[in-house]
């Protein structure tokens, strides 16, 4: 987000409190456009009715999706006259902690699938050995925060529409688009991952990733109007007028929610591809270079999303300390294990934004190289003097 108007239009509206929308009813019909904007983005059916609202962030939203399935899923069970006090959740180990959040705070079992040395995502079949009755819904995600990869998503739909056809389980897919609900629309609008698959039913995304607006605001998507349960919607008069209100914050800042707003007007589609296009191929020639030194192994190998994730091939020195040298230099790249299974593989993570030219990914390569020569001729030294207090 950049701009002298951006910024004009924020502190314009940085006094004003979305909540208040009788005070300020042209911030509420702002949102309900680009919960509209979003709905098409995402492919929602034209018999559709889709809802949704912003938020502080993907992690309210999927906070707010996944409530809106555990009601529905109560519901369902009390009219069949069955219990309802062990609702699961099944999803991945390469899921945002904020999923493990939801189950935690909101009381459900969660069902983690780990993940394998060889796959850093799931598999349809992995899904399909956790879910039962009691699964309120299935998590999937379109650009993992550990390798920026992606669930099957159409696999695990499927494998979902077979199973409510067999037993009569009708378990929705909650997308997790953080970030890559704002990159496929984009860049691969053929792929199958949104609306047009029969049992994803919410997505969330941020807009402070690839919305390319400032922290914080984010959005959840229900498909259609039914996939919200009534007795999760409030509706007030305190404040004038009479607001239905679905979030977990009551009072927020409505200037992202505007700025939002003015990124869809001032880009476009066109826009907001143009800058993905770009993203996306200066990732693509980070991996590539980085490929090419033969030091290292890159984890998403086709480089879907604008993440370039790596592991180091045969080195003496670890990512941590590759990512700690580099950091000396003042590039900040996080080095992390993955989760279980996958955990004994360490790698080092490289996000391309918007602000990340070619010329500033060439100047990352030199000090990668320059770094990974640092490390490889001190390693010699230690071997030799048998000293290892040079090691940092
Ligand atoms: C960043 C991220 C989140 C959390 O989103 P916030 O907008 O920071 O709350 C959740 N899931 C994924 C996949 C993410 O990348």
């Amino acid at each position: 987000m950049d701009g002298p108007q951006a910024d004009k239009l924020i502190m314009e509206s940085i006094d004003k409190n979305f909540v208040d929308n009788d005070e300020y009813p042209q911030t509420e019909k702002i949102q309900e456009r680009s919960v509209n904007m979003l709905a098409r983005l995402f492919n929602a059916p034209e018999e559709c009715i889709s809802m949704g609202t912003a938020t502080i962030g993907s992690s309210e939203a999927i906070m707010l999706g996944l409530l809106a399935h555990k009601w529905t899923w109560r519901e369902r069970r009390k009219a069949e006259g069955k219990d309802c006090d062990k609702p699961n959740i099944v999803m991945g180990a390469d899921v945002h902690t904020v999923w493990e959040k939801f189950a935690r705070y909101f009381d459900v079992e969660l069902k983690l699938i780990p993940l394998r040395e060889d796959l850093y995502t799931i598999t349809a079949d992995d899904v399909a050995e956790e879910i039962d009755e009691n699964t309120i819904a299935v998590g999937a995600v379109i650009g993992t925060t550990f390798t920026g990869q992606m669930d099957p998503i159409k696999e695990i739909n499927d494998m979902l529409i077979n199973i409510k056809d067999d037993k009569g389980w009708d378990i929705p897919i909650h997308v997790d688009g953080a970030s890559g609900g704002f990159i496929a629309p984009f860049l691969y609008p053929d792929l199958l991952w949104d609306f047009r698959l029969e049992q994803v039913k919410s997505i969330n995304v941020s807009g402070h990733k690839y919305g390319l607006v400032y922290p914080g605001v984010g959005w959840i998507i229900f498909k259609d109007k039914s996939d919200i349960p009534d007795d999760l919607v409030f509706n007030i008069n305190y404040l004038g007028g009479n607001m239905s209100n679905y979030s977990l914050n009551f009072s927020k800042g409505s200037s992202t929610i505007i700025a939002q707003y003015y990124n869809f007007l001032r880009l476009g589609f066109s826009g907001y591809k143009a800058i993905m296009d770009i993203m996306s191929l200066n990732a693509k020639y980070l991996a590539y270079e980085l490929k090419k030194t033969g030091k290292f192994e890159v984890i998403n190998k086709n480089t879907t999303f604008p993440v370039v994730t790596v592991k180091l091939k045969d080195a003496d020195f670890t990512v941590f300390q590759l990512s700690r040298k580099l950091r000396q230099k003042g590039w900040i790249i996080p080095a992390y294990t993955l989760p279980k299974n996958a955990d004994d593989i360490s790698v080092m993570r490289m996000v391309i934004k918007e602000n990340f030219g070619k010329d500033m990914v060439d100047s990352l390569l030199e000090d990668i190289k320059e770094s990974y020569n640092d490390l490889e001729s001190k390693n010699e030294e230690i071997h030799k003097n048998e000293n290892p207090s040079l090691l940092y």
